[in-house]
Protein backbone atom coordinates (compact mmCIF):
# COMPACT_ATOMS: atom_id res chain seq x y z
CA UNK A 1 0.00 0.00 0.00
CA UNK A 2 1.50 3.11 -1.02
CA UNK A 3 0.19 6.98 1.06
CA UNK A 4 1.36 10.45 -0.08
CA UNK A 5 2.27 13.17 2.24
CA UNK A 6 2.18 16.54 0.61
CA UNK A 7 1.33 20.02 0.81
CA UNK A 8 -1.64 21.56 -0.49
CA UNK A 9 -0.26 25.11 0.14
CA UNK A 10 3.08 27.23 -0.70
CA UNK A 11 5.07 24.20 1.54
CA UNK A 12 5.86 25.07 5.12
CA UNK A 13 2.51 23.36 6.07
CA UNK A 14 3.81 21.23 9.03
CA UNK A 15 4.16 18.21 7.13
CA UNK A 16 7.20 16.88 9.09
CA UNK A 17 5.33 16.08 12.24
CA UNK A 18 2.28 14.36 10.68
CA UNK A 19 4.82 12.52 8.12
CA UNK A 20 6.80 11.64 11.29
CA UNK A 21 3.69 9.94 12.59
CA UNK A 22 2.80 8.11 9.46
CA UNK A 23 6.23 6.87 9.35
CA UNK A 24 5.84 5.27 12.24
CA UNK A 25 3.55 3.23 10.36
CA UNK A 26 5.87 2.43 7.66
CA UNK A 27 8.14 0.18 6.18
CA UNK A 28 9.30 2.31 3.48
CA UNK A 29 9.63 6.36 3.73
CA UNK A 30 10.46 7.67 0.22
CA UNK A 31 11.66 11.27 -0.74
CA UNK A 32 10.46 11.86 -4.27
CA UNK A 33 11.54 14.94 -5.89
CA UNK A 34 13.59 18.06 -4.85
CA UNK A 35 16.68 18.25 -2.45
CA UNK A 36 18.00 19.99 0.15
CA UNK A 37 16.10 23.38 -0.35
CA UNK A 38 13.42 22.67 2.16
CA UNK A 39 13.26 21.36 5.17
CA UNK A 40 11.05 19.51 7.53
CA UNK A 41 10.96 19.84 11.37
CA UNK A 42 10.47 17.14 13.79
CA UNK A 43 10.44 16.79 17.02
CA UNK A 44 10.79 13.71 18.58
CA UNK A 45 12.69 11.86 21.98
CA UNK A 46 16.09 12.48 20.15
CA UNK A 47 15.87 16.52 19.98
CA UNK A 48 14.61 18.65 17.22
CA UNK A 49 15.49 18.23 14.04
CA UNK A 50 15.60 19.93 10.41
CA UNK A 51 15.39 17.43 8.07
CA UNK A 52 16.75 18.62 4.42
CA UNK A 53 17.29 15.85 2.37
CA UNK A 54 16.69 12.70 4.31
CA UNK A 55 12.95 11.11 4.55
CA UNK A 56 11.47 11.90 7.97
CA UNK A 57 11.54 7.68 8.61
CA UNK A 58 15.01 8.18 9.40
CA UNK A 59 13.91 8.06 13.33
CA UNK A 60 12.47 4.48 13.46
CA UNK A 61 14.19 1.66 13.57
CA UNK A 62 12.02 -0.28 11.56
CA UNK A 63 12.20 1.52 8.27
CA UNK A 64 14.14 1.80 5.23
CA UNK A 65 14.73 5.23 3.84
CA UNK A 66 14.89 5.64 -0.25
CA UNK A 67 16.11 8.94 -1.72
CA UNK A 68 14.32 8.18 -5.31
CA UNK A 69 15.47 9.03 -8.49
CA UNK A 70 13.88 12.25 -8.80
CA UNK A 71 15.53 13.91 -6.36
CA UNK A 72 18.64 16.50 -6.18
CA UNK A 73 21.32 14.43 -4.56
CA UNK A 74 23.46 16.12 -2.85
CA UNK A 75 26.11 13.63 -1.81
CA UNK A 76 28.15 15.11 0.91
CA UNK A 77 24.88 16.97 2.45
CA UNK A 78 23.47 13.41 2.78
CA UNK A 79 26.45 11.59 4.58
CA UNK A 80 26.79 15.02 6.34
CA UNK A 81 22.77 15.14 7.36
CA UNK A 82 23.30 11.17 8.18
CA UNK A 83 26.14 11.48 10.07
CA UNK A 84 24.77 14.51 12.16
CA UNK A 85 21.54 11.93 13.45
CA UNK A 86 24.42 9.86 14.37
CA UNK A 87 26.07 12.16 16.53
CA UNK A 88 23.09 13.32 18.18
CA UNK A 89 21.96 9.58 19.51
CA UNK A 90 19.79 8.47 16.61
CA UNK A 91 20.68 4.93 15.69
CA UNK A 92 22.71 4.54 12.24
CA UNK A 93 19.56 4.75 9.68
CA UNK A 94 18.95 2.48 6.63
CA UNK A 95 19.12 4.32 3.63
CA UNK A 96 18.95 3.60 -0.05
CA UNK A 97 20.17 5.92 -2.71
CA UNK A 98 18.46 5.32 -6.12
CA UNK A 99 20.98 4.23 -8.97
CA UNK A 100 18.89 6.31 -11.28
CA UNK A 101 18.98 9.31 -8.90
CA UNK A 102 21.60 12.56 -10.29
CA UNK A 103 23.98 14.63 -8.36
CA UNK A 104 23.78 17.98 -7.60
CA UNK A 105 26.96 19.22 -8.07
CA UNK A 106 28.88 22.25 -6.27
CA UNK A 107 28.30 24.33 -9.72
CA UNK A 108 24.91 23.98 -9.55
CA UNK A 109 25.04 26.15 -5.93
CA UNK A 110 27.75 28.51 -7.91
CA UNK A 111 25.11 28.94 -10.90
CA UNK A 112 22.24 29.09 -8.55
CA UNK A 113 24.06 31.96 -6.82
CA UNK A 114 25.59 33.77 -10.03
CA UNK A 115 21.99 33.63 -11.86
CA UNK A 116 20.21 35.26 -8.60
CA UNK A 117 22.87 37.75 -8.62
CA UNK A 118 22.49 38.45 -12.60
CA UNK A 119 18.67 38.85 -12.24
CA UNK A 120 18.95 40.59 -8.77
CA UNK A 121 15.72 42.31 -8.27
CA UNK A 122 14.20 40.19 -10.44
CA UNK A 123 15.29 37.54 -9.01
CA UNK A 124 12.80 34.02 -8.22
CA UNK A 125 13.88 33.94 -4.28
CA UNK A 126 16.23 30.62 -4.68
CA UNK A 127 16.85 28.88 -1.73
CA UNK A 128 20.46 29.51 -3.49
CA UNK A 129 21.03 24.95 -3.26
CA UNK A 130 21.59 24.56 -6.66
CA UNK A 131 17.73 23.66 -7.51
CA UNK A 132 16.82 25.05 -10.39
CA UNK A 133 20.29 24.64 -12.59
CA UNK A 134 20.15 20.89 -11.29
CA UNK A 135 16.79 20.77 -12.75
CA UNK A 136 17.72 22.25 -15.87
CA UNK A 137 20.98 20.26 -16.41
CA UNK A 138 18.99 17.00 -15.61
CA UNK A 139 16.21 17.44 -18.52
CA UNK A 140 19.31 19.44 -21.15
CA UNK A 141 20.43 15.97 -20.83
CA UNK A 142 24.20 17.06 -18.98
CA UNK A 143 23.20 16.08 -15.49
CA UNK A 144 25.27 12.94 -13.79
CA UNK A 145 23.79 9.92 -12.57
CA UNK A 146 24.49 8.27 -9.27
CA UNK A 147 25.40 4.79 -11.54
CA UNK A 148 27.42 7.27 -14.17
CA UNK A 149 29.94 7.27 -11.65
CA UNK A 150 30.81 3.92 -11.12
CA UNK A 151 31.85 3.52 -14.80
CA UNK A 152 35.28 5.58 -15.37
CA UNK A 153 35.05 5.85 -18.93
CA UNK A 154 31.75 7.12 -19.32
CA UNK A 155 32.16 9.74 -15.76
CA UNK A 156 35.15 11.38 -17.52
CA UNK A 157 33.37 11.70 -20.95
CA UNK A 158 30.46 13.62 -18.91
CA UNK A 159 32.33 16.16 -16.93
CA UNK A 160 34.30 17.04 -19.84
CA UNK A 161 30.57 17.77 -21.70
CA UNK A 162 29.59 19.50 -18.28
CA UNK A 163 33.24 21.52 -18.32
CA UNK A 164 32.26 22.52 -22.45
CA UNK A 165 29.28 24.10 -21.92
CA UNK A 166 29.71 25.36 -18.26
CA UNK A 167 32.69 27.56 -19.10
CA UNK A 168 31.10 29.28 -22.04
CA UNK A 169 28.40 30.77 -19.46
CA UNK A 170 31.22 31.23 -16.70
CA UNK A 171 33.47 33.02 -19.05
CA UNK A 172 31.05 34.85 -20.79
CA UNK A 173 28.05 35.82 -18.98
CA UNK A 174 28.81 35.48 -15.45
CA UNK A 175 32.56 36.79 -15.55
CA UNK A 176 33.76 33.97 -12.79
CA UNK A 177 36.41 31.18 -12.60
CA UNK A 178 35.93 28.02 -14.84
CA UNK A 179 35.45 24.70 -13.88
CA UNK A 180 38.75 22.46 -13.98
CA UNK A 181 38.02 18.77 -15.52
CA UNK A 182 40.45 16.93 -13.50
CA UNK A 183 39.14 18.66 -10.05
CA UNK A 184 35.97 18.14 -11.19
CA UNK A 185 36.54 14.41 -12.09
CA UNK A 186 38.10 14.00 -8.41
CA UNK A 187 35.15 15.57 -6.51
CA UNK A 188 33.20 12.78 -8.51
CA UNK A 189 35.41 10.11 -7.70
CA UNK A 190 34.95 10.99 -3.78
CA UNK A 191 31.56 11.57 -4.66
CA UNK A 192 31.46 7.54 -6.38
CA UNK A 193 32.80 6.73 -2.75
CA UNK A 194 30.72 8.20 -0.70
CA UNK A 195 27.60 6.85 -2.19
CA UNK A 196 28.65 3.62 -2.97
CA UNK A 197 27.29 1.83 0.41
CA UNK A 198 23.80 3.34 -0.28
CA UNK A 199 23.30 2.54 -4.17
CA UNK A 200 20.44 0.29 -5.08
CA UNK A 201 18.14 -0.28 -8.12
CA UNK A 202 15.12 1.68 -6.12
CA UNK A 203 12.52 0.78 -8.34
CA UNK A 204 13.03 -2.94 -8.47
CA UNK A 205 13.29 -2.89 -4.79
CA UNK A 206 9.70 -1.19 -4.46
CA UNK A 207 8.64 -3.23 -6.82
CA UNK A 208 9.02 -6.75 -4.92
CA UNK A 209 8.37 -4.80 -1.38
CA UNK A 210 5.01 -3.73 -3.39
CA UNK A 211 4.30 -7.38 -3.48
CA UNK A 212 5.25 -8.37 -0.45
CA UNK A 213 2.53 -6.42 1.12
CA UNK A 214 4.80 -3.16 2.54
CA UNK A 215 3.48 -0.21 3.58
CA UNK A 216 5.14 2.86 1.77
CA UNK A 217 5.22 6.21 2.34
CA UNK A 218 6.06 8.95 -0.60
CA UNK A 219 6.67 12.12 1.02
CA UNK A 220 6.43 15.16 -0.57
CA UNK A 221 7.81 19.00 -0.44
CA UNK A 222 6.78 22.06 -0.37
CA UNK A 223 2.97 22.31 -1.66
CA UNK A 224 1.13 22.17 -4.83
CA UNK A 225 1.47 26.24 -5.48
CA UNK A 226 4.97 25.64 -6.17
CA UNK A 227 4.38 23.03 -9.13
CA UNK A 228 6.24 23.68 -11.71
CA UNK A 229 2.96 23.33 -13.86
CA UNK A 230 0.48 23.68 -11.29
CA UNK A 231 1.96 26.38 -9.05
CA UNK A 232 2.27 30.00 -9.43
CA UNK A 233 4.92 29.65 -12.28
CA UNK A 234 7.44 31.30 -12.50
CA UNK A 235 7.56 31.61 -8.43
CA UNK A 236 7.90 27.71 -8.46
CA UNK A 237 10.32 25.17 -7.61
CA UNK A 238 11.99 22.93 -10.32
CA UNK A 239 10.38 19.47 -10.07
CA UNK A 240 6.71 18.97 -9.10
CA UNK A 241 5.15 19.27 -5.69
CA UNK A 242 2.39 16.82 -6.61
CA UNK A 243 1.76 13.44 -5.21
CA UNK A 244 1.23 11.87 -8.75
CA UNK A 245 4.92 12.74 -9.64
CA UNK A 246 5.95 10.22 -6.40
CA UNK A 247 4.89 7.41 -9.12
CA UNK A 248 7.43 8.66 -11.10
CA UNK A 249 10.40 10.06 -9.06
CA UNK A 250 10.55 7.07 -7.09
CA UNK A 251 9.54 4.25 -9.90
CA UNK A 252 6.07 2.75 -8.77
CA UNK A 253 3.06 2.14 -10.58
CA UNK A 254 0.45 5.19 -10.60
CA UNK A 255 -2.21 3.21 -9.20
CA UNK A 256 -0.84 1.87 -5.98
CA UNK A 257 -0.84 5.39 -4.52
CA UNK A 258 -4.50 4.91 -2.70
CA UNK A 259 -4.14 7.65 -0.34
CA UNK A 260 -2.97 11.54 -0.40
CA UNK A 261 -2.99 13.17 2.99
CA UNK A 262 -2.85 16.28 2.12
CA UNK A 263 -1.48 18.70 4.36
CA UNK A 264 -3.31 22.37 5.08
CA UNK A 265 -2.63 25.53 7.08
CA UNK A 266 -5.19 27.04 9.30
CA UNK A 267 -3.60 30.69 8.10
CA UNK A 268 -1.43 31.12 5.36
CA UNK A 269 2.66 31.74 4.97
CA UNK A 270 4.98 32.18 1.81
CA UNK A 271 8.60 32.77 0.77
CA UNK A 272 9.76 34.73 -1.92
CA UNK A 273 8.36 37.11 -3.98
CA UNK A 274 5.22 36.66 -6.52
CA UNK A 275 1.45 36.77 -5.51
CA UNK A 276 0.13 36.47 -2.03
CA UNK A 277 -3.68 37.21 -2.56
CA UNK A 278 -4.66 37.05 1.38
CA UNK A 279 -1.27 38.50 2.34
CA UNK A 280 -1.21 40.94 5.62
CA UNK A 281 1.34 43.41 6.57
CA UNK A 282 2.66 45.49 9.35
CA UNK A 283 1.60 44.78 12.96
CA UNK A 284 -1.34 42.44 12.00
CA UNK A 285 1.44 40.55 10.31
CA UNK A 286 4.03 40.56 12.94
CA UNK A 287 2.06 39.20 15.71
CA UNK A 288 0.85 36.40 13.57
CA UNK A 289 4.38 35.41 12.22
CA UNK A 290 5.82 35.71 15.77
CA UNK A 291 2.66 33.33 16.84
CA UNK A 292 3.18 31.04 14.47
CA UNK A 293 4.57 27.90 13.73
CA UNK A 294 6.76 26.76 16.62
CA UNK A 295 8.62 29.81 17.81
CA UNK A 296 7.92 32.23 14.61
CA UNK A 297 7.13 31.86 10.87
CA UNK A 298 10.57 31.96 9.67
CA UNK A 299 12.17 29.62 6.75
CA UNK A 300 13.42 26.47 8.66
CA UNK A 301 16.40 26.30 5.81
CA UNK A 302 17.30 29.84 5.07
CA UNK A 303 16.14 31.55 8.27
CA UNK A 304 13.97 34.22 6.34
CA UNK A 305 11.18 35.74 7.58
CA UNK A 306 8.14 34.33 6.25
CA UNK A 307 5.46 36.37 4.37
CA UNK A 308 2.05 35.91 6.36
CA UNK A 309 -1.89 35.94 5.25
CA UNK A 310 -5.19 34.84 6.37
CA UNK A 311 -6.70 30.91 5.30
CA UNK A 312 -6.60 31.24 1.40
CA UNK A 313 -9.81 28.81 0.60
CA UNK A 314 -9.26 29.13 -3.23
CA UNK A 315 -5.58 28.38 -3.10
CA UNK A 316 -6.06 25.62 -0.81
CA UNK A 317 -9.25 24.07 -2.14
CA UNK A 318 -6.93 24.17 -5.88
CA UNK A 319 -4.17 22.78 -3.92
CA UNK A 320 -6.11 19.81 -2.69
CA UNK A 321 -7.97 19.09 -5.85
CA UNK A 322 -4.55 19.09 -7.99
CA UNK A 323 -2.68 16.76 -5.26
CA UNK A 324 -5.63 14.75 -5.64
CA UNK A 325 -6.37 14.49 -1.56
CA UNK A 326 -8.28 11.92 -0.10
CA UNK A 327 -7.36 13.52 3.19
CA UNK A 328 -6.65 16.86 4.94
CA UNK A 329 -4.64 16.98 8.39
CA UNK A 330 -5.54 20.70 9.32
CA UNK A 331 -2.30 22.46 11.30
CA UNK A 332 -1.15 24.84 13.59
CA UNK A 333 -4.41 25.80 14.48
CA UNK A 334 -3.95 26.48 18.26
CA UNK A 335 -2.11 29.77 16.81
CA UNK A 336 -4.93 31.35 16.05
CA UNK A 337 -6.12 31.06 19.22
CA UNK A 338 -5.23 34.93 20.33
CA UNK A 339 -7.85 36.24 17.96
CA UNK A 340 -10.86 37.90 18.87
CA UNK A 341 -12.33 37.48 14.66
CA UNK A 342 -10.63 35.19 11.82
CA UNK A 343 -10.78 36.70 8.47
CA UNK A 344 -10.56 33.46 5.99
CA UNK A 345 -10.29 34.30 1.87
CA UNK A 346 -13.16 33.12 0.14
CA UNK A 347 -12.69 34.42 -2.96
CA UNK A 348 -10.83 36.17 -5.39
CA UNK A 349 -12.18 39.41 -7.66
CA UNK A 350 -10.38 39.71 -10.80
CA UNK A 351 -11.53 42.32 -12.91
CA UNK A 352 -14.32 43.21 -11.12
CA UNK A 353 -15.47 39.89 -10.91
CA UNK A 354 -15.68 36.86 -7.99
CA UNK A 355 -14.02 33.91 -8.81
CA UNK A 356 -13.62 30.70 -6.38
CA UNK A 357 -11.36 29.05 -8.93
CA UNK A 358 -7.57 29.82 -8.49
CA UNK A 359 -6.49 31.12 -11.60
CA UNK A 360 -2.96 30.82 -13.89
CA UNK A 361 -0.30 33.63 -12.69
CA UNK A 362 -1.31 36.49 -14.91
CA UNK A 363 -4.54 36.82 -13.62
CA UNK A 364 -3.63 36.11 -9.72
CA UNK A 365 -1.27 39.00 -9.98
CA UNK A 366 -4.87 41.20 -10.16
CA UNK A 367 -6.85 39.13 -7.75
CA UNK A 368 -7.92 41.25 -4.75
CA UNK A 369 -9.55 39.16 -2.03
CA UNK A 370 -12.95 38.67 -0.55
CA UNK A 371 -12.92 38.38 3.02
CA UNK A 372 -15.29 37.01 5.24
CA UNK A 373 -15.00 36.79 9.33
CA UNK A 374 -15.56 33.87 11.48
CA UNK A 375 -15.75 34.53 15.60
CA UNK A 376 -12.41 33.54 17.03
CA UNK A 377 -12.11 30.99 20.12
CA UNK A 378 -10.09 32.69 22.44
CA UNK A 379 -8.16 30.18 23.99
CA UNK A 380 -4.99 28.08 23.89
CA UNK A 381 -6.38 24.79 22.41
CA UNK A 382 -2.88 22.83 23.08
CA UNK A 383 -3.55 19.33 25.15
CA UNK A 384 -6.90 18.85 23.86
CA UNK A 385 -6.92 14.99 22.73
CA UNK A 386 -10.25 14.98 21.55
CA UNK A 387 -12.29 16.84 18.32
CA UNK A 388 -15.46 17.51 20.70
CA UNK A 389 -13.32 18.95 23.06
CA UNK A 390 -12.23 22.06 20.99
CA UNK A 391 -14.16 25.47 21.88
CA UNK A 392 -16.99 25.55 19.84
CA UNK A 393 -15.83 28.26 17.14
CA UNK A 394 -12.73 26.42 16.73
CA UNK A 395 -14.63 23.42 15.39
CA UNK A 396 -16.62 25.80 13.68
CA UNK A 397 -13.94 27.09 11.55
CA UNK A 398 -12.40 23.60 11.04
CA UNK A 399 -15.83 23.21 9.71
CA UNK A 400 -16.34 25.93 7.69
CA UNK A 401 -12.64 25.28 6.14
CA UNK A 402 -13.66 21.86 5.63
CA UNK A 403 -16.68 22.56 3.33
CA UNK A 404 -14.51 25.52 1.76
CA UNK A 405 -11.86 22.73 0.32
CA UNK A 406 -14.48 20.04 0.00
CA UNK A 407 -11.86 17.10 1.60
CA UNK A 408 -12.61 15.16 4.99
CA UNK A 409 -10.28 16.84 7.56
CA UNK A 410 -9.15 13.86 9.31
CA UNK A 411 -6.57 15.52 11.62
CA UNK A 412 -6.19 18.64 13.42
CA UNK A 413 -2.78 19.43 14.52
CA UNK A 414 -2.84 21.93 17.95
CA UNK A 415 0.68 22.41 18.19
CA UNK A 416 4.61 21.62 17.21
CA UNK A 417 4.61 18.44 19.13
CA UNK A 418 4.44 14.62 18.30
CA UNK A 419 1.42 14.13 20.35
CA UNK A 420 -0.26 17.11 19.31
CA UNK A 421 -2.84 15.59 17.23
CA UNK A 422 -6.32 15.34 17.18
CA UNK A 423 -7.99 12.35 15.01
CA UNK A 424 -11.45 12.80 13.76
P1 LIG B 1 6.95 21.55 6.37
O1 LIG B 1 7.80 22.40 5.50
O2 LIG B 1 5.55 21.46 5.86
O3 LIG B 1 7.54 20.21 6.67
O4 LIG B 1 6.81 22.35 7.74
P2 LIG B 1 7.44 21.96 9.12
O5 LIG B 1 7.09 20.58 9.45
O6 LIG B 1 8.87 22.38 9.13
O7 LIG B 1 6.58 22.89 10.10
C1 LIG B 1 6.77 24.25 10.22
C2 LIG B 1 6.76 24.66 11.68
O8 LIG B 1 5.50 24.51 12.25
C3 LIG B 1 7.70 23.85 12.57
O9 LIG B 1 8.39 24.73 13.42
C4 LIG B 1 6.77 22.93 13.34
O10 LIG B 1 7.30 22.55 14.60
C5 LIG B 1 5.57 23.80 13.49
N1 LIG B 1 4.29 23.10 13.63
C6 LIG B 1 3.82 22.02 12.96
N2 LIG B 1 2.56 21.74 13.32
C7 LIG B 1 2.22 22.66 14.25
C8 LIG B 1 1.02 22.92 15.00
O11 LIG B 1 0.01 22.25 14.88
N3 LIG B 1 1.06 23.98 15.85
C9 LIG B 1 2.15 24.78 16.01
N4 LIG B 1 2.10 25.79 16.87
N5 LIG B 1 3.28 24.58 15.32
C10 LIG B 1 3.32 23.54 14.46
Amino acid sequence: MVRAIVGANWGDEGKGKITDMLAKGSDIIIRFQGGSNAGHTIINDYGKFALHLLPSGVFYDHTTSVIGNGVALNIPYLIKEIDSLVERGVPRPRVLVSDRAQLLMPYHILFDTYEEARLAGKSFGSTKSGIAPFYSDKYAKIGIQVSELFDDEVIKEKVRRVCETKNVLLEHLYHKPLLDEKELLETCRQYRDLVAPYVCDVSSYLHDALKEGKTILLEGQLGSLKDPDHGIYPMVTSSSTLAAYGAIGAGIPPYEIKDIITVVKAYSSAVGAGAFVSEIFGDEADELRRRGGDGGEFGATTGRPRRMGWFDAVASRYGCRIQGATEVAFTVVDVLGYLDEIPVCVGYEIDGKVTRDFPATVKLEKARPVLTTLPGWKCDIRGIKKYGDLPENCRNYIEFIEKEIGVPITMVSNGPGREDIIMR
